[in-house]
């Protein structure tokens, strides 16, 4: 159902008010996790005032240590739902456990599934069968036919709103936190329909990288970009070091914006 031979056009995933795919560039921005009202409703007015489409931001964090910051649960959907109220943006959120599903989908506009859980077809199997807009990223360790056979998992089951994200790969190259691999998203646009967007944040682990990668985004044709963004990095309980300040974020916009004229002639 993913494959292009199946279903040829390009799928347009509806985040409420938000259309990705289908020819556009969509900007998801936001904090790595919600750590307080100031720090979510502070960084969510700056993503809004520069141009991003939808408001990111975890509530349930999947952490390698057991006892860094593991996101604030109910109380961080809460306060994305005070967010999406003060900014009108829409919002993705990340579920990790298959018994949260029904919560979170009651405050997200599109349901995240991290790297960590690609495989996990059981919570898979499960997003399949609600009616919510997917966001999943490719696992670190994941093949494009891997994640392609992921994504199928949630088709099958009736759901076709599904968007792809490459975040970068485990590589032998430590100079970044991940590889990322752009190539992927030339061979995904090419084998499947659905909306192919890249998050160069995780990707690279450090924001002096993420806006030259956000340009080649959307230069090899991605959909979008999901960046992380925080009112002040040096502060951030998770993922501070990749995280644009609002100053990086407008810089970034500028150019992106500046680029998207040009890209709708390469494109066609
Ligand atoms: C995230 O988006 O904050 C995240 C944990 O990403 P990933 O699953 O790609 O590591
Ligand atoms: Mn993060």
């Amino acid at each position: 159902l993913v494959s292009r031979e199946a279903k040829p056009q390009d799928t347009v995933v509806h985040a409420g008010p938000v259309s990705v795919g289908g020819g556009g560039f969509t900007v998801i921005a936001g904090p790595c996790s919600v750590e307080n009202p100031e720090q979510m409703l502070c960084t969510a007015r700056w993503a809004q005032r520069y141009g991003a489409a939808i408001l990111r931001g975890g509530a349930y964090k999947p952490r390698t240590s057991p006892y860094s910051f593991q996101g604030l649960g109910r109380e961080g959907l809460e306060l994305l739902a005070q967010a999406r109220r003060l900014t009108g943006l829409p919002i993705v959120t990340e579920v990790m456990d298959s018994s949260d599903i029904d919560l979170v989908a009651e405050y997200a506009d599109v349901i995240q599934v991290g790297a960590r859980n690609v495989q996990n077809f059981s919570l898979l199997r499960k997003l399949g069968e609600i009616r919510k807009p997917i966001f999943m990223k490719r696992g670190l360790m994941t093949t494009i036919k891997e994640f392609l056979s992921a994504a199928e998992y949630i088709l099958a089951g009736g759901n076709d709103q599904v968007i792809l994200c490459e975040r970068g790969i485990r590589t032998f190259e430590t100079a970044t936190r991940n590889t990322l691999d752009l190539s992927a998203v030339c061979v995904l646009k090419e084998k499947t329909h659905l909306p192919v967007v890249v998050d160069p944040s995780h990707a690279v682990g450090n924001r002096r990288y993420v806006k030259p990668l956000a340009r080649a985004s959307l230069a090899v044709g991605a959909d979008g970009i999901m960046v992380e963004m925080h009112c002040d990095p040096e502060k951030a309980l998770c993922d501070g070091d990749q995280s644009l300040t609002p100053a990086e974020f407008k810089a970034m916009m500028e150019e992106l914006n500046a680029m998207t004229a040009l890209r709708r002639g390469w494109l066609a």
